[in-house]
């Protein structure tokens, strides 16, 4: 059980998430077979895989002249712009101050997907014990990372698929409890790690608007908008592509200081991420709940540069000043109020192993929200599995999960 998430040796991948800064993430073969085509992918002809039709009409396509062709070309290229226009002007991401979290490309179909703002408004049924509570929910990996797998060698469960369904179901708890919920994945897509912290910070911004707890500047607010909104359309967690943008580096630099700043005042707002563990000895079982402190991070982040020279003195990996700024306590007893609501809900669950763990993920090191990842139960444990498997058992998981939120509430945290 390696605890620094950076360095999984390749049996163990628990903790997955563990947000390698350089992004090395194992692919699964069955997984990149699910993988669609890009549009207008070709074959080896050149011809578009989705043209139908017999070869003898394309031949006569083929036969027209270059002119007619540059014409045709013009034309279609005229038809896109303009939809785009007409569906931009249209879209109500499109204020300034938010980012358009429904359009990075290549993993997001924006017919499937559409997150709008008022998916952040906050009226609700002020009996609900969590009227006015923004809980952004992470389900782990998706689309060609699909997260711990089980048996090793021969796949037939995917922690990605698992994750979305235990989220999935602890969205409707909390909603019931009249929560607002964004799930930061909702469907079998590639979405990065900084992507989903991305959005997180825009959430966050666009709650505290709207809740009057506003406290970064209008031009502020637009600058750091335009950034994550960059990190979201790279959507990449290596250095080089730049899909880290201001969470790049160790510590944590200016701009990623000004929403730290701010979301450490938005005690309503939560985040929490859902994965299952792995792990090579399978008599480990039982949920885990993990958080980061600013200890934890800075002891990983030293490792990080002592071990692995490619990250000193690069400009796109600055080594900074220690970050003491997180609420280490708050996140702590966060994680111990989901572990013991896990457990009254499903007491099989009652972990061999720590039940709450201060280590450093990306997902919950690169924001200041309360967070969480909750590691449900191991995937290569038997009896862990039946659980996880089981519909009625992942509702009762969820159930524990809102418990354990609802509690840490109602006892004024
Ligand atoms: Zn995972």
């Amino acid at each position: 059980m390696s605890q620094d998430p950076r360095v999984p040796s390749p049996r163990n991948r628990r903790p997955h998430t563990g947000a390698p800064r350089d992004g090395r993430r194992p692919l699964n073969p069955q997984d990149m077979r699910r993988t669609h085509a890009a549009p207008g992918s070709t074959n080896n002809n050149g011809f578009d895989r989705r043209t139908p039709g017999p070869p003898s009409a394309r031949r006569k396509v083929r036969r027209k002249s270059p002119v007619f062709s540059v014409v045709i070309v013009c034309l279609i290229f005229a038809a896109i712009a303009l939809a785009i226009y007409l569906v931009n002007r249209e879209n109500p991401l499109n204020t300034p101050g938010f980012g358009d979290v429904s359009a990075a490309p290549g993993n997001r179909d924006p017919n499937a997907d559409i997150r709008t703002t008022e998916q952040l408004l906050l009226i609700n049924d002020p009996s609900l014990p969590l009227s006015g509570k923004l809980i952004l929910l992470d389900p782990g990996h998706g689309g060609t990372d699909s997260g711990a797998v089980y048996p090793f060698d021969q796949p037939r469960y995917y922690e990605a698929e698992w994750n979305l369904a235990i989220a999935e179901a602890t969205r409707d708890k909390l909603e019931a409890q009249g929560a607002v919920v964004i799930m930061l994945r909702d469907d079998d897509a590639w979405v990065s790690l900084y992507h989903r912290v991305a959005l997180a910070h825009l959430y966050a911004m666009e709650y505290a608007k709207q809740t009057g707890e506003l406290t970064l500047s209008d031009s502020e607010v637009r600058e750091l908008t335009g950034m994550l909104d960059d990190i979201i359309e790279i959507n990449s967690d290596t250095v080089d592509s730049g899909g880290m943008g201001l969470m790049s580096g160790t510590g944590v630099g200016a701009d990623l200081a000004k929403l730290f700043a701010q979301e450490i005042l938005l005690d309503n707002v939560l985040y929490v991420s859902i994965h299952c563990n792995s792990n090579e000895m399978s008599s480990l079982h039982g949920a885990q709940v993990y958080y980061v402190t600013d200890d934890t991070v800075a002891e990983s982040e030293r490792r990080l540069l002592e071990e692995d020279p490619s990250y000193q003195n690069r400009a796109d990996f600055p080594d900074r000043e220690v970050y003491y700024g997180r609420d280490n306590d708050r996140n702590a007893v966060l994680a111990t109020y989901i572990y013991d609501g896990i457990l009254s809900s499903v007491p099989q669950l009652e972990t061999n192993a720590q039940s709450t763990v201060a280590d450093n993920f990306a997902v919950l090191r690169e924001h200041n929200l309360t967070g969480v990842m909750v590691e449900v139960g191991f995937m290569t444990n038997a009896d862990d599995r039946d659980t996880l498997t089981d519909d009625a058992s992942r509702g009762k998981i969820a159930e524990g999960i809102c418990e354990g939120i609802l509690a840490f509430y109602a006892d004024g945290n």
